[in-house]
């Protein structure tokens, strides 16, 4: 999530699971995700929290979804955070950022 449209939305933190490998977890990398936030899933995969859930949402995300929302980590959210829908804060979605709107209820960018 970004600035701007994604501050606004928050929807793909609340539609799919987003994993990540453990060398990103602070317990490794000085400002890396706090690893009580995360559930482990394999020997190189953790999870954020809430976002296996039947209706994914993740620990860290605060507000109203499609009102206003922030990231409760957003400096040391994980790598599959930082990549998902590049534009999205210039207004240019992409397919996952339109489901994940589209889930939630709301129109593409
Ligand atoms: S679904 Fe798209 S617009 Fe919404 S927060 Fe995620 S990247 Fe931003
Ligand atoms: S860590 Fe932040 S940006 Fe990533 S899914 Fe959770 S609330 Fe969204």
């Amino acid at each position: 999530m970004r600035e701007d449209h994604c501050t606004r939305c928050g929807a793909c933190c609340a539609a799919f699971r987003v994993d990540f490998h453990p060398s990103e977890l602070a317990s490794s990398t000085p400002g890396g995700v706090p690893d009580a936030l995360t559930v482990p899933v394999t020997a190189t995969l953790v999870r954020m929290r809430g976002t296996d859930e039947a209706a994914p949402r993740c620990v860290a995300l605060e507000g109203e979804i499609g009102v206003s929302v922030r990231c409760g980590l957003y400096a040391c959210r994980p790598s599959p955070c930082r990549e998902f829908a590049p534009y999205a804060a210039l207004g240019i979605g992409d397919d996952a950022c339109d489901r994940a709107r589209r889930r939630h209820g709301l129109p593409p960018l």
